[in-house]
C-alpha cells in the first residue's frame, strides 16, 4: 500500500483545487480534517484506504431545471440538486432546502456534515442533501405548489425509501412536504415513506416537529449536567424563529431557562422579562400560521426590535444559534465569551465560522458543533422512517423517550473520543471522529468502491 497521510495542508490544497470557489463546503471538510488526520496518523487502514479522502467526494450529485407557472402566468426557472454524499451505512438521508441562497458549496457542506451526524445518531442512515435557490417567502400556496410538484417531478427519479428519503430543512416545512409528497405518490403509484417530516394524516411521525430545537437543548442539558450545572435560571439568546428556534425556545422554557431573544433575517428581538409559553404560541401562529415577521413581536409585547443585526452582543449565559451557516462571526464569538456566556449548542448547521470555534475551543466554554446538536431532527426522521416500514405509529411520549435517549448517546460518544486529560471535553473533536468511526469501517468493508 503506497498511500501515506497527508499533512492537514496538503489535503486541503487538494480539495480546494478539486472544488474551486466552494467556500462552504472546504470549510466543512476542513474542521473535520483537521481532527480525523491526526486520529489516523497511527491507524494504517484508514490511511492506506483513503478514507478522509472518498468521503470528501459525494457518491453522487444530480443538478436539474425546474420549470414552474407562477400566478400571472409568467414561466419560471430554478435550479433544482440533489447531493448523494455517502450510503455507506443506510440510504442517503438529509434535507431539501429553498433559499435565494442555495448552490453546489452549501449543499455539498450540508451533505458532507450530515453524513458524521447521521453516524452519530446510531441509526442506519448515510448522508445528504438538496434544494433549490426557489424563494418560497412572498409566493403564493399555488405558487409553492406548482414549484414542489416540478421539482418532485424530476427528483423522483432518484430517490426511494431504501434509496434516498429527504426531508424538510430552511423553506421546506410541512406544506412543501405535503405537496412533494403528493406528486411522488401520484407519479410512482406508491405510498411509500420517501420523505420524512410527513403530516400525521399520511405517516408522519408525532414530534417530529420538535425534534432539531428539543434534541440541541438536551445535548445542552447533558453538557451541563457533566459539569453538574443546569438549565434552570439561565439566559439563553436565540438566533432565527424558523422550526428549530421556535422548539428550542420551548424546550429551555419547559427546563426552567430564560429565552431572551429571535430572530429572523430582517434583525432581532430582545425581550428582557423573558419568552414565556404564551408568547411562544403566538410566535407559532405568526411564523407557521402566518408567515409574518419577527419585528410584529416587538409591537405587540413591547420588546426591543435591532434591525438588521443578529443577537450575538447580547449579555447572556447560554447561545443556541438556530438560523443558518456562518451566523457567528469571530467577532460575535469573543464577544459572547466576553459577555458571559458559557455554552454555545449549535442548532443550525455550521453556524460558527472556523475562526469564531477556535474561540470558543480556547477558551474551553461547554461548545456542541451542529452534527452533534442538531442531530435530534434526521434522528426522529429515522424512526419516521422505522414507523413507516413496520405501518405503525408511536405516541409523542414513545417518540420523545427515544430523542431523549438518542441525544443523551450522541453526548457520550463525543465524550469518548473527545475528553482530554484536564477533564475538558472538546465536542468538536468528539463529534468528528465519533461520527467518522463508523462510516469508514463500514468503507473498509466494501472495499474499492
Ligand atoms: P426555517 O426555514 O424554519 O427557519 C429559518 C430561520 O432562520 C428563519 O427565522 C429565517 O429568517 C432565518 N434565516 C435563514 N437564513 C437566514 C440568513 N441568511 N440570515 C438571517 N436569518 C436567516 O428553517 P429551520 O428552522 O428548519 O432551519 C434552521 C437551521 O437549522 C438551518 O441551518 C438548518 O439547516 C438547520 N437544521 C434544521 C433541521 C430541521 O429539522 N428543520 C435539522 C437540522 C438542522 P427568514 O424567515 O427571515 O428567512
Amino acid at each position: 500500500m503506497a498511500n501515506e497521510v497527508p499533512s492537514l495542508d496538503q489535503f486541503l490544497d487538494g480539495l480546494a483545487a478539486r472544488n474551486p470557489g466552494e467556500i462552504e463546503f472546504q470549510q466543512a471538510v476542513c474542521e473535520v480534517a483537521a481532527d480525523v488526520l491526526p486520529f489516523i496518523q497511527d491507524k494504517p487502514k484508514y490511511q492506506e484506504w483513503q478514507i478522509m479522502r472518498r468521503i470528501a467526494e459525494p457518491d453522487r450529485i444530480v443538478i436539474f431545471r425546474v420549470t414552474w407557472r407562477d400566478d400571472k402566468g409568467n414561466i419560471r426557472v430554478n435550479r433544482g440538486y440533489r447531493v448523494q454524499n455517502s450510503n455507506a451505512i443506510g440510504p442517503y438521508k438529509g434535507g431539501l432546502r429553498f433559499h435565494p441562497s442555495v448552490n453546489l458549496s452549501i449543499l455539498k457542506f450540508l451533505a458532507f456534515e450530515q453524513t458524521f451526524k447521521n453516524s452519530l445518531t446510531g441509526l442506519a442512515m448515510g448522508g445528504g442533501k438538496g434544494g433549490s435557490d426557489f424563494n418560497p417567502k412572498g409566493k403564493s400556496d399555488n405558487e409553492v405548489m406548482q414549484f414542489c410538484q416540478s421539482f418532485m417531478t424530476e427528483l423522483c427519479r432518484h430517490i426511494g425509501p431504501s434509496i434516498d428519503v429527504p426531508a424538510g430543512d430552511i423553506g421546506v416545512g410541512a406544506r412543501e412536504i405535503g405537496y412533494m409528497f403528493g406528486q411522488y405518490k401520484r407519479l410512482t403509484n406508491t405510498f411509500q415513506g420517501v420523505l420524512t417530516g410527513k403530516g400525521i394524516e399520511y405517516g408522519g411521525s408525532l414530534a417530529r416537529g420538535e425534534a432539531t430545537g428539543y434534541g440541541t437543548v438536551y445535548f445542552l442539558e447533558d453538557m451541563l449536567k457533566a459539569k453538574k450545572d443546569e438549565i434552570k435560571g439561565k439566559s439563553v439568546v436565540i438566533s432565527g424563529s424558523g422550526n428549530v428556534a421556535i422548539y428550542a425556545a420551548e424546550k429551555i422554557i419547559h427546563l426552567g431557562g430564560k429565552p431572551i431573544t429571535l430572530s429572523d433575517s430582517g434583525g432581532f428581538i430582545h425581550d428582557k422579562d423573558g419568552i414565556d409559553q404564551e408568547k411562544l404560541e403566538w410566535l407559532k401562529d405568526l411564523k407557521f400560521t402566518r408567515r409574518g415577521r419577527i419585528e410584529e413581536y416587538a409591537e405587540v409585547f413591547g420588546a426591543h426590535y435591532h434591525k438588521g443585526k443578529s443577537p450575538w452582543q447580547v449579555e447572556c449565559d447560554i447561545a443556541l444559534p438556530c438560523a443558518t451557516q456562518n451566523e457567528i462571526s469571530e467577532a460575535d464569538a469573543q464577544a459572547l465569551i466576553k459577555n458571559g456566556c458559557k455554552a454555545v449548542s449549535e442548532g443550525a448547521n455550521m453556524p460558527t465560522v472556523l475562526a469564531g470555534i477556535k474561540v470558543f475551543r480556547d477558551a474551553k466554554i461547554l461548545y456542541a458543533p451542529s452534527k452533534a446538536a442538531n442531530a435530534g431532527g434526521v434522528a426522529v426522521s429515522g424512526l419516521e422512517m422505522r414507523q413507516n416500514s413496520a405501518l405503525t405509529s408511536w405516541t409523542q411520549d414513545e417518540v420523545n423517550v427515544l430523542l431523549r435517549d438518542i441525544m443523551t448517546n450522541i453526548h457520550d460518544r463525543c465524550t469518548d473520543y473527545g475528553s482530554d486529560s484536564d477533564g475538558h471535553i472538546d465536542y468538536v473533536r468528539g463529534a468528528n471522529i465519533g461520527g467518522f468511526v463508523k462510516v469508514a469501517d463500514a468503507m473498509l468493508a466494501f472495499g474499492v468502491v
